[in-house]
């Protein structure tokens, strides 16, 4: 009798602990099932500009300054030495420079020396300009070998590619460089546009539609 006493306490006990496992477990778990939206997650994006700094770069940065988003500009050596007020400013303005080479070859073409020369020039005359020695580089083309990579690790320069391209350069037209964007960007995505090579009025005007959509998908922008 004494022991059907103790077994039907313990089962009570036992359906008590379950109960409160229920209520406590249960509303965790609705709560990592259901989270709202704030607490969801950011994916990143980086928005890359290459081959500037050019009279089109300033436009650029005043729409990244308006919507208080970084971006990283992959400059051409001579193209820093020939405008480095907007070298300045856009490194001022928070936004990274990177390494994409000196006159813009194609670096698997060259012989090591040459590699070396188009590399370090380039961030030479960066560090010149802003006090800022890049630390990432793209390749032109991206076009890379061995000897490529082994270079611009010597020089302490990580490449950096790309995974979507607006093929802005192409001019294709202001919504197809946004479409591009938003059909393709996913977490971690890497954007390809460009601030220079030519008129870049479309990516110009492209910049803001891209950032607001993308923000409003939840995406935070990040520079590396
Ligand atoms: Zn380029």
């Amino acid at each position: 009798m004494r022991k059907l006493l103790l077994l039907l306490f313990g089962f009570i006990l036992a359906c008590w602990g379950t109960l409160v496992l229920f209520i406590v477990g249960g509303s965790d778990a609705h709560a990592q099932t259901y989270p709202l939206p704030a607490q969801q997650a950011k994916s990143s994006v980086a928005l890359t500009f290459d081959d500037g700094p050019s009279a089109y770069t300033p436009q650029i940065l005043n729409v990244l300054q308006r919507n208080g988003v970084r971006a990283t500009f992959f400059s051409v050596g001579q193209q820093v030495q020939g405008h480095p007020g907007i070298t300045q400013e856009t490194s001022q303005a928070g936004d990274v420079i990177g390494n994409h080479s000196w006159s813009h070859p194609d670096l698997t073409l060259l012989t090591p020396s040459q590699i070396r020369g188009q590399l370090s020039r380039t961030s030479e005359e960066i560090q010149r300009v802003t006090g800022v020695s890049p630390t990432l580089f793209r390749p032109p083309y991206g076009a890379m070998n061995a000897t490529v990579r082994g270079t611009a690790e010597q020089l302490g320069l990580r490449p950096v590619l790309w995974n979507v391209d607006t093929g802005d350069w192409q001019r294709p037209g202001v919504n197809a460089i946004i479409r591009s964007v938003l059909d393709h960007a996913s977490n971690g995505s890497i954007v390809l546009m460009h601030d220079g090579g030519g008129d870049r009025s479309q990516t110009v005007q492209a910049l803001p539609q891209i950032i607001s959509e993308l923000r409003q998908r939840g995406f935070v922008f990040v520079t590396e």
